[in-house]
């Protein structure tokens, strides 16, 4: 692409998008973005400014259709010898190979998303029609002859409850025209006015609600090395100062696992004495809607107790 005019910075068409935690609309964004950018952008930007802990999935809503960080051919899939039947979906192999996630790198969540998928090529149907005693039967199958694992009696009962879940969750996973990948321009899929929705992690989900407040024709700016700045933040909402929720001072670190961020919050003070037993780690307190949060630290450290000064005190009391 050549620009004829070299001196006059190329104006380009920019989005004035607003972002908030939709429960938490204490945390706030007002970001400058081109309008030719694309949905995956705005997420890394999301993901980098408030959201990534473990490389979870995402997802736009906007109107009906949901747009995902991941899509069904990216999904793992089982690779077994006797593997076969997989590549029946009609779609084209796309994605990089380098892509696919070993058994051991991936989440619970992730984990069952590819047992959704192969069960689903399986039965070729939605998993909400198959009885359940055939579902737990070929998930046994699938788990012992493809992945070699002998089934204790206790795990059969655990399959059950498994193949149960696999049939609730069917409505989350199953596969619509109403997907798509994140791999779409601003521009095609917003106006101005138009609100969206974005999900971070299907199980501990962090929801933010999205607007479009306006356009205008404008140049990116540029950083200290002359490259352009995607994503420009013009506001954000100063940090709120969280309780402690022992003696109501500013809390400085949160136990994770709460749901209420407030539950675990405490200063540093209230963390060395008011701590419960099986508050082992702790999370820093982060200007985000996702603080406290699975493991989410903004780029912070997690603070272990086995670092502080009491851990002495502690062995000593357990000899
Ligand atoms: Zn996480
Ligand atoms: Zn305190």
């Amino acid at each position: 692409m050549e620009t004829t005019k070299s001196q006059e910075p190329e104006k380009t068409k920019l989005f004035h998008l607003v972002v908030e935690g939709r429960d938490l609309p204490i945390y706030w964004m007002h970001l400058e973005m081109p309008a030719d950018a694309t949905l995956a952008e705005l997420d890394d930007f999301l993901r980098d400014t408030w959201l990534e802990c473990c490389d979870h999935l995402s997802a736009f809503r906007i109107g009906k259709v949901s747009y995902l960080s991941q899509t069904e051919d990216m999904y793992w899939e089982f690779d077994a010898p006797n593997s076969t039947a997989e590549e029946e979906s009609g779609e084209e192999e796309k994605e990089d190979e380098a892509d696919e996630g070993e058994l051991e790198d991936l989440s619970p969540v992730e984990m069952v998303e590819g047992l959704f998928e192969v069960l689903s090529a399986e039965f070729q149907s939605d998993l909400a029609d198959v009885p359940l005693p055939e579902l737990e039967a070929k998930l046994s199958e699938l788990l012992t002859t493809r992945l070699g694992i002998s089934l204790t009696p206790e795990m059969q009962s655990q399959v059950g409850n498994l193949a149960h879940y696999l049939q609730l969750s069917s409505s989350l996973f199953a596969s619509s025209p109403q997907e798509q990948d994140m791999d779409v321009e601003l521009d095609e899929v917003l106006k101005v006015g138009q609100k969206f929705f974005h999900e971070y992690d299907f199980g501990s989900t962090t929801d933010l609600a999205l607007r479009v407040v306006a356009e205008r024709e404008g140049v990116l700016p540029e950083d200290e090395d002359g490259d352009a700045v995607l994503v420009q933040v013009m506001a954000m909402n100063e940090p709120p100062v969280i309780p402690c929720r022992s003696c109501g001072k500013p809390a400085t670190k949160v136990a994770a696992g709460y749901y209420y961020v407030g539950d675990g919050a405490l200063c540093d003070a209230c963390a060395k004495t008011n701590r419960n037993e099986y508050e082992d780690s702790f999370l820093p307190i982060v200007n985000s809607p996702r603080v406290g949060v699975c493991g989410y630290t903004g780029g912070q450290d997690y603070v272990y107790w086995d670092e502080d000064e009491d851990e002495e005190d502690e062995e000593d009391a357990e000899k």
